[in-house]
C-alpha cells in the first residue's frame, strides 16, 4: 500500500504555526489578519468551500470579512465591492470564489484585486512573480501540493514530473513550482493530449488536476511514483472520489494523496498562509513562512 500524503494532518500543523504567529504579533499590529472571501451566485460547491474557509479563519484567529452577492449582481457592483475591500485597512487577503456566474468577466475581476491582497495568487502580477521566482502570494492548491511533498521529504530535484491539466488555477502554476524546485517537468498534459499514459508513465512525480473522475489508473502510473490527486468529485452514491483510481494506484505508487483529506485541506491552509504573510508584510514584520511560499 502506498504511503499516504496526509493533507489534513499537515494543514493542522500549518494552522497551529499560523495561530502562534498571529498571537505573537496581534497586539503589536493592533488587529488580527483579515481575509475577505467574496462569493457571487449560488454554486452549491462554492458555498461549502467558503464555509470551510471561514471555519479555518476562526480556528487560527483570522478575521473573516465575507461578502455574498446574488448571481444577477452587475459586474460594476462586484467591482465596487472588490475596490472597497482593497481600500479596507483591516483586510489583508481577498479571495474571489470561482466559478463566477457566466455573465461576469472572471479575468477582469481577478485583475481588480490589489495584488498585495491577492490571497489566491491568481493576479497576473503574482503569476508573473512565480514565473520569475520573485516573492509574492502563491496559488494555494499547487503551493499546498509542494508542502505535502516536502512534508514526506520528497525532493523534486532531478525527478521527472508530469502535470495533468493546464489551468491557471492549478496545472500551470504547479508546473512552475515543480520546476522551481528543480524537477524536470517533462510535460503538462491536457484534454488534447493523445495517449495520456505514454506521458504519465514516465513520471516520478505525477500531479493530476484534470477534473475527470478516475481518469488516471494503473496503466498511467510508474511503479514507485509519488501521485498527487488534486481532483475532487462528489459520487452519486455519496462520498468523494478524485481523478485517480485510488484502489489501482495504491499498489503501484509509493506515495499517494487521499481524496478527501489530501490536497483540499492544504488549499485552505495556504489561503491562510498568504493572508498572514500579507498581514506581516504590511506591518513590517518578517513572516517566516518562506518555506511554504516557494
Ligand atoms: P479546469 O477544468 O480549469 O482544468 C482542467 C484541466 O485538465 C484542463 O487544462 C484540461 O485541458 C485538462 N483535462 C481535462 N480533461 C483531460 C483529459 N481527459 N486528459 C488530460 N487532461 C485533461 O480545472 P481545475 O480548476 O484545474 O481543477 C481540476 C480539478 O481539481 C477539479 O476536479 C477541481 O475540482 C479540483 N480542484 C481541487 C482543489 C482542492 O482544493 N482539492 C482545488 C482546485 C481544484
Amino acid at each position: 500500500m502506498a504511503l499516504r500524503l496526509d493533507g489534513k494532518a499537515l494543514a493542522q500543523t500549518v494552522e497551529s504555526r499560523l495561530q502562534t504567529q498571529i498571537e505573537s504579533l496581534r497586539d503589536q499590529v493592533g488587529r488580527p489578519p483579515g481575509l475577505a472571501v467574496l462569493r457571487v451566485g449560488d454554486d452549491p460547491a462554492s458555498a461549502v468551500y467558503v464555509a470551510n474557509k471561514e471555519k479555518a479563519c476562526v480556528r487560527v484567529g483570522v478575521a473573516s470579512y465575507g461578502s455574498y452577492l446574488s448571481g444577477d449582481t452587475p459586474s460594476t457592483e462586484v467591482l465596487r465591492t472588490i475596490q472597497r475591500l482593497n481600500a479596507n485597512p483591516c483586510v489583508d487577503g481577498i479571495l474571489l470564489q470561482l466559478p463566477l456566474p457566466p455573465t461576469l468577466n472572471k479575468d477582469a475581476l481577478l485583475m481588480a484585486i490589489d495584488p498585495e491582497k491577492d490571497a489566491d495568487g491568481l493576479h497576473t502580477l503574482n503569476l508573473g512573480r512565480l514565473l520569475k521566482g520573485e516573492q509574492g502570494p502563491r496559488s494555494c492548491t499547487p503551493a499546498g501540493v509542494m508542502a505535502m511533498l516536502r512534508s514526506q521529504s520528497i525532493d523534486p530535484a532531478g525527478k521527472r514530473a508530469v502535470v495533468v491539466g493546464r489551468s491557471i488555477l492549478v496545472g500551470q502554476p504547479m508546473a512552475l513550482m515543480l520546476q522551481a524546485a528543480n524537477a524536470t517537468v517533462t510535460t503538462v498534459v491536457h484534454s488534447h493530449t493523445l495517449d495520456l499514459a505514454a506521458y504519465t508513465r514516465e513520471a516520478d512525480i505525477l500531479v493530476v488536476a484534470a477534473g475527470c473522475p478516475g481518469i488516471v489508473g494503473a496503466e498511467h502510473i510508474k511503479p514507485g511514483a509519488a501521485v498527487v490527486d488534486v481532483g475532487i468529485h462528489r459520487k452519486p452514491e455519496g462520498g468523494f472520489c478524485g481523478d485517480v483510481r485510488a484502489n489501482e494506484a495504491d499498489s503501484i505508487a509509493a506515495v499517494l494523496s487521499p481524496v478527501p483529506g489530501g490536497v483540499g485541506p492544504m488549499t485552505v491552509a495556504m489561503l491562510l498562509v498568504n493572508t498572514v504573510a500579507a498581514w506581516c508584510r504590511r506591518h513590517g514584520f518578517k513572516h517566516g513562512l518562506d518555506d511554504l511560499m516557494i
